[in-house]
């Protein structure tokens, strides 16, 4: 150990230097205490040892984390919808919208035409009944909040039919049959675990059935000895027996990806057109717009559910309905949308634009890590095409004495932080989902990262 590192100063004689006597005018003690600690720790541990300044480097340590510690990161996962990494970036034009109405006033709930009380659930209905085909629509807070909304409203205190094939977890700690009960809904479950046949849903009908539930299987897949009713026929059998067919998609998709190969996903559209009386979906996966939850359908329907209490505890913000509808804007054209919405351009981006833009990235790594390009795949992620697969091209990198993991770590930690994968003791960039241009700040993070 260098002597530099041995002679380290203790928390009181710290505490007592006047630049940090400073501090203590203007910050809580125990902020500057746990500042003190950490500049200690930190040169502890650094080769360089101790810091030039010990008041600036506690001053700086102190001014990090006093800083929202929410922040941009670069994602070279690979992984699009990334639920760790907040989900879908939006397009430019939906953060003007939200820029826009969140830095002044808005007609949020204001009808400007008669000066009088307007509501807030109007904003995007058009625009979604326009891009869905839908009677009526209303957005909500999040697609959680979506179906607890509609089985509170439409089921409470009677029997949701769903096959025990749906009885699924989302993520997280939420969990549908959770939900269902959370609602006041009573679940009646049909079928078994891989095959569910509409007699199974036919037989539930002697009981007292407020709805139909069909759940998509977002985030696993079944195969084998599985079957599952054709959503066309469970709404005509709902039609038959006067019962509303719910139908939760998950991702909301409205885009035709078919021509990238992505195909397992249902449509808003598809829901509808098979006859779904109401469809819930999120506004931050493949829609690719601002975190939310869509119910579009029957106007009776969703009357039901605007008018219901628990539309007031899960309703959307107003940077949630500019964000959102800018989004759905873009959908009138489907060229721009694929063009514009971050999301359907990584999912959408050509073998060639990927290879180009890991060339440029490997000509700004440093060449002490070796860099080279390797074949892989990237995932959509967000429990949205489990089993897709999206061939892509890869910067490998070799992280000599720091390790994979030890790169990685301080990639997460640098002034912006860059998330990466980590595989067969390498550390793996994809270009997929980092934004336009962003090769040279990677570079620039990795020689910070070397240089620590
Ligand atoms: C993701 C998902 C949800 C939850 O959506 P949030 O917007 O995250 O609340 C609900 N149902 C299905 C089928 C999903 O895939």
């Amino acid at each position: 150990m260098s002597d530099r590192r041995r002679q380290l100063p203790s928390v009181d004689r710290l505490l007592r230097e006047p630049g940090v006597q400073e501090l203590l005018q203007v910050a809580p003690r125990s902020a500057v205490l746990t500042a003190v600690r950490e500049s200690i720790e930190a040169a502890r541990s650094r080769r360089a040892g101790q810091p030039e300044s010990w008041a600036a480097d506690i001053q700086d340590r102190l001014a990090t984390r006093g800083r929202s510690n929410l922040r941009p990161v670069l994602n070279a996962t690979g992984v699009v919808l990334h639920t760790n990494l907040g989900r879908a970036p939006l397009a430019p034009a939906a953060v003007e919208a939200i820029v826009a109405v969140a830095s002044g006033y808005s007609n949020l709930e204001l009808d400007l035409s008669s000066g009088s009380r307007g509501s807030r659930t109007d904003h995007c209905r058009e625009l979604l009944c326009g891009v869905t085909g839908a009677e009526d629509a209303l957005v909500v807070n999040n697609a959680a909040g979506a179906l607890l909304l509609a089985l509170s409203a439409i089921a409470a205190g009677r029997d949701v039919v769903i096959s025990r094939g749906e009885l699924i977890e989302i993520g997280g700690s939420f969990r549908i049959p959770d939900i269902l009960t959370r609602s006041g809904a009573r679940l009646h479950e049909v079928g078994t675990t891989n095959r569910t046949h509409l007699d199974d849903y036919r037989r539930a009908l002697d009981r007292d059935v407020a709805a139909f539930l069909t759940v998509h299987r977002s985030n696993f897949e079944q195969r084998g000895f599985v079957a599952s009713p054709d959503p066309a026929a469970l709404a005509s059998l709902a039609r038959e027996a006067g019962v509303p067919y719910l139908y939760d998609i998950g991702s909301g998709l409205l885009a035709d990806l078919s021509p990238w190969g992505l195909t397992s996903e249902p449509r808003v559209s598809d829901a509808l057109d098979a006859g779904a009386d109401l469809v819930l979906f999120s506004g931050d996966k493949l829609l690719g717009g601002p975190q939310a939850g869509c119910l579009v359908g029957r106007k009776a329907l969703v009357a039901l559910c605007r008018e219901h209490p628990v539309a007031r505890a899960v309703r959307a913000d107003k940077m949630t309905l500019a964000g959102l509808g800018a989004t759905l804007s873009l959908y009138r054209d489907p060229a721009s949308a694929l063009r514009e919405i971050p999301v359907l351009r990584m999912l959408t981006l050509s073998a060639e634009e990927i290879v180009r833009r890991a060339g440029r990235l490997l000509a700004a790594c440093p060449a002490v890590l070796s860099p080279e390009l390797l074949t892989g795949e990237s995932a959509v992620g967000g429990g949205a095409f489990p089993g897709a697969v999206l061939p892509t091209t890869l910067v490998s990198l070799h992280a000599g004495p720091l390790g994979a993991d030890g790169l990685a770590l301080r990639l997460r930690l640098g002034a912006t932080p860059v998330v990466t994968r980590v595989a067969g003791g390498r550390v793996l960039l994809d270009t997929r989902t980092l934004p336009d241009g962003a090769e040279s700040r990677v570079g620039a993070a990795l020689e910070l990262a070397l240089r620590e």
